[in-house]
Parts: structure tokens; sequence; C-alpha cells
């Protein structure tokens, strides 16, 4: 049994997962990245999960991920930080500035702030689209069936090259639906980048193409109210 506290040895069971699940369907485990989500998690864990060599991390709040990250840019060069949740057009200088890739977008007003913002900054973060696959009113996302004239938008107005897309699956269906659904939505439109999978269904994800997943209890061990 893996103490829930040992991240270091969450992490290499969670490698050697990926490795094995990957190799069973002829995937490079390498194609496949290990996102570990630290939202809400408190500095010690951050700083074990640095120890042991993991250097992709996903957040959802542009604050949060500045107090979390930015002082340790220095110390590690090779930090990649992703932004996971819904961003707002007026923090779009911040999380231009922070992260390496935006996997949020979803809507033309927040286009045209981050085009600014990496005109005036000279930075391209990675940017992926999220889709809302389950098609939930309360939920961010182009809709599947806007999916291509919005990319149209984003690549031609906007000059865009986006690289990847995002889903978060309704909770009360089966995951592999929506992971099946955003990869047929990726190859119709050749992006290569497919982020999907949290903690309760990475394995599927990978079964069914996710190049990322995100995995924040998974790896952290439960996150502290
Ligand atoms: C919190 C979060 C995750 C990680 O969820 P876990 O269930 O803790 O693995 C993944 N993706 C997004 C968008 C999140 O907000």
């Amino acid at each position: 049994m893996i103490n829930p506290s040992d991240i270091a040895a969450r992490r290499e069971a969670l490698l050697a997962e990926i490795t094995t699940l990957a190799s069973d369907i002829g995937r490079s485990p390498q194609s496949i990245k290990l996102v570990a989500v630290s939202k809400r998690q408190p500095e010690e864990r951050l700083a074990e999960a640095l120890a042991a060599g993991q250097r992709v991390f996903g957040e959802n709040r542009v604050q949060e991920a500045q107090a979390h990250w930015a002082d340790r840019r220095e110390s590690y060069p090779d930090l990649e930080l992703r932004l996971i949740g819904p961003l707002q057009s007026n923090k779009a200088a911040e999380a231009v500035a922070l992260f390496d890739v935006i996997e949020t977008l979803d809507r033309e007003k927040l286009a045209g702030a981050l085009r600014k913002e990496m005109d005036r900054q000279g930075r391209a973060p990675g940017l992926y689209v999220q889709v809302n696959t389950g098609e939930e009113v309360q939920k961010a996302g182009i809709a599947p069936a806007e999916l291509a004239d919005f990319l149209a938008r984003m690549r031609g107005h906007y000059g865009f090259s986006v690289s990847g897309l995002m889903c978060i699956p309704p909770v009360e269906e089966p995951a592999g639906l929506h992971f099946a659904l955003l990869a047929k939505l990726a190859a119709q439109n050749n992006i290569a980048e497919l982020s999907m999978g949290m903690s309760a269904d990475y394995p599927v994800a990978i079964g069914l193409g996710a190049t990322s997943i995100r995995v924040g209890t998974g790896f952290f061990g439960s996150r502290p109210d």
C-alpha cells in the first residue's frame, strides 16, 4: 500500500500505470503527459512533487497559480504550467505571463484579450479550446456543433494555432462517450492534442487517445477544504 502522503510513490505508480496502459494499446508512453493538478493543495505537497521530479502542473485559477508558482519559475526553468479553469478576459495579461498552455479558450472576447496580450508581451502560450461535450448550460466550452466555425475564427481572424482540445464530461454520464467525441472532433479539425481524463477516469481517457491527463487527488491526495 502507498502511504497517501507519499507523493513520490504515487507519482511513480501513476507513471508506471500510464506506461502499462499505453503499451497495452500500442501507444508510446511518452505521448501521454501527466499533468499534476495542484489547485488547493498545500505548499509542502507542491514542494514534494517538485522534489519527486514532477514539472507539469495544472491550476484552475490565475491568482492561486501565481501564488503557487511565480516565485518557483526561477529555480525550475523547466516548469510547465497549464491553466485548466475558466479565464476572464480581464485576467488575460496575468495568464499569458504565467502559463505555458491555456486549455480553456472558449469565446471570442477572451480570444481578443489573449491576442492583445500575446502581442504586447511577446509570449505565446499553447492554446487549447474547451469543448462542452455534454452541452451542459452551466459548463464552459464551445458546443460540438459550433467547434469548426470557432476554430476557423481562432485560426483565421486571431492567428492562433490551436494545438489541443479539452473537455470535462458531465459527472453523471460515462466519461468514455465524451472522450470519444472529443477525439473525433480533434481528428476532424486537425488537432493533435487531447486534454481529457481526471483521477476517476484517466485510464479510459488514455484508451481513447488522451495526450495529457489532469490528475489532482490521484496525484497529491485529497484536497483539504
Ligand atoms: C480539479 C480538476 C481536475 C483534477 O480533478 P481530480 O478529480 O482531483 O483528479 C482536472 N481537471 C479540471 C478542469 C479540474 O478543475
